[in-house]
C-alpha cells in the first residue's frame, strides 16, 4: 500500500506542521477529560479527516493522501506524544479503508470508502474473540452458507474503536475445525440487523481507544460483502501485521521521546542541593540509560520501515518482531524513570506521563502480544545465526 515516494518533502513538512497545530488545539486539551468522563472521542478522529489523516496511504485517485508508510508513521508519532489511544484509534479506522482501497470490489468500496475518508463512518478490525487471542486460528465465529448469502453467528472481544464503528472487517470460520484453512473475512455493516454492539470496556488511561465488542446473531451478510474468501482470510489479517508492529513499537519510542524532554526541561528547572537536579550524576544517568535505549529502539524501527518500504513482507517479519519487542520491553520502564525524574510533580496527571504508560501497557498486547514477537524471534535463531 505504500507510496514509494509519498508526498513531496516539503508538502510532507507543511501536513506535519498542520498536525502540531491540530494535536494541540483539538486533542491535547481533552486527553484529561476523555479520561476522566470515559469518553470515546469519535468526533475528534472524525475531525481528522480535514487533514485528510484517515486516508495517509491511500492514493490520492482515491481520496487518500498518497503518503509513504515512514510518512504515516511521523505523523502516528506526533499524535502519539500526547496520546496514543487516540493515535491507535484513528489508524485503525484508517487501516480498513487503505484495506477497502487495496482489496475491496467497487461495490465495497462505492459502499464504505468515502465516509471512511471524511470520518462519518469508523472502521474496526476484528480478529479476536473472548476465547481466542494469540491463537488466532482458533476463533470460533462461525459463517454458514446459505444460497448466495451467509449466516453469520459468534462474538467478538477486544476490538479498537467496537464503541461506534460501522464498518467491520471481521473474520470467521466457514468450517469447524478447520483453523487457518477455514477462516475467510466479511465485511460487517454495524448498522444492519443481527449486529448488536457490547458496551465498550473501561480500559484505565485507554478509553480513546473505544475498544469493546460486539456479537452476530444470524447476521446476513451476502457474497457482495465477502473481501477474503475462506483459506485466504488468515493470510490477509497477517499481510498487513508487520507494518501494524512496526507502527506500534515507533509510537512507544514517540511517547518515550515526549516525556524524555519533558523530564529533562523539568531537571534543568528543579533545583536540589543548590544545582538543577539533572546536574546530580544519580539522576541524570537514568535519564541518560532511557536516551540510549531510545535511540536503540527507534534504530530498530527504521531498520523495519526501510525493510517494509522495500516491499518483502517476508522479509520484514523478523525486523518488525525485533522492534516491537524491544520497544515494548523499554517503554514502561523508561516512562518510570522520566517519571520519578520529576519527583512527586511527575505524577500529576497534566504531565502526561501516566496516561502514556497505561498506554505503554496495551502497547504490551495489541497486534500480537510480546510474548508472541518473542516467539518468532526464538523460531528464527537457528536459521539466523547459523
Ligand atoms: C486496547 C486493545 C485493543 C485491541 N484491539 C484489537 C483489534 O482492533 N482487533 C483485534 O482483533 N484484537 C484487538 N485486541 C486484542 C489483542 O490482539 C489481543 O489482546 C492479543 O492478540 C492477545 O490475545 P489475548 O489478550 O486473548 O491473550 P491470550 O492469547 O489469551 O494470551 C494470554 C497471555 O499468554 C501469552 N501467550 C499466549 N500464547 C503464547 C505462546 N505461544 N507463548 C508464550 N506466551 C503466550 C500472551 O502473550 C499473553 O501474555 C486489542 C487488545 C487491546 C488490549
Amino acid at each position: 500500500m505504500s507510496h514509494p515516494n509519498g508526498l513531496p518533502e516539503n508538502k510532507f513538512t507543511d501536513l506535519l506542521m498542520q498536525v502540531i497545530e491540530f494535536r494541540d488545539q483539538q486533542i491535547t486539551p481533552h486527553v484529561v477529560e476523555w479520561e476522566k468522563t470515559r469518553t470515546f472521542p469519535a468526533n475528534a478522529i472524525a475531525a481528522a479527516s480535514e487533514l485528510g489523516l484517515l486516508g495517509m496511504e491511500i492514493s490520492p485517485e482515491l481520496g487518500g493522501l498518497g503518503m509513504t508508510f515512514a510518512q504515516k508513521l511521523k505523523v502516528l508519532d506526533v499524535l502519539s506524544e500526547v496520546s496514543m489511544p487516540y493515535a491507535f484509534s484513528l489508524v485503525n479506522s484508517h487501516n480498513v479503508a487503505a484495506r477497502l482501497a487495496r482489496h475491496g470490489t467497487e461495490d465495497q468500496k462505492d459502499r464504505f470508502l468515502e465516509d471512511l475518508l471524511n470520518g462519518k463512518k469508523l472502521g474496526s478490525s476484528a480478529l479476536t474473540e473472548p476465547g481466542a487471542g494469540s491463537d488466532f486460528s482458533s476463533i470460533t465465529t462461525q459463517a454458514t452458507p446459505e444460497k448466495d448469502n451467509w449466516r453469520l453467528n459468534g462474538e467478538k472481544a477486544w476490538i479498537t474503536n467496537a464503541a461506534s464503528s460501522t464498518v467491520i472487517v471481521a473474520y470467521v470460520q466457514t468450517e469447524p475445525g478447520a483453523r487457518a484453512r477455514g477462516i475467510a473475512s466479511f465485511l460487517i455493516d454495524g448498522t444492519k440487523a443481527g449486529f448488536e454492539r457490547l458496551a465498550p470496556y473501561d480500559l484505565i488511561g485507554s478509553h480513546a481507544i473505544g475498544t469493546g465488542g460486539f456479537r452476530l446473531n444470524n447476521y446476513l451478510a451476502s457474497n457482495a460483502d465477502l473481501l477474503a474468501p475462506a483459506g485466504e482470510g488468515f493470510s490477509a489479517a497477517l499481510a498487513t501485521i508487520n507494518e501494524a508492529r512496526t507502527y506500534v513499537a515507533s509510537m512507544c519510542c514517540a511517547m518515550v521521546e515526549a516525556s524524555l524532554r519533558t523530564a529533562i526541561d523539568y531537571a534543568s528547572e528543579r533545583e536540589s542541593f543548590g544545582r538543577p537536579t539533572i546536574e546530580h550524576q544519580g539522576l541524570s544517568w537514568q535519564l541518560a540509560r532511557v536516551a540510549n535505549q531510545l535511540e536503540a529502539a527507534r534504530a530498530l524501527t527504521t531498520n523495519a520501515i526501510t525493510v517494509i518500504q522495500g516491499g518483502d513482507n517476508e522479509a520484514a517479519i523478523l525486523p518488525a518482531a525485533h522492534a516491537k519487542k524491544f520497544a515494548t520491553e523499554f517503554v514502561e520502564p523508561a516512562l518510570i524513570a522520566c517519571t520519578q525524574a520529576m519527583g512527586a510533580n511527575g505524577l500529576k496527571e497534566e504531565f502526561l506521563l501516566g496516561h502514556r504508560l497505561t498506554a505503554a501497557r496495551v502497547a504490551n498486547y495489541v497486534d500480537g502480544s510480546t510474548e508472541i514477537m518473542t516467539d518468532r524471534i526464538a523460531k528464527s535463531l537457528r536459521s539466523t545465526y547459523t
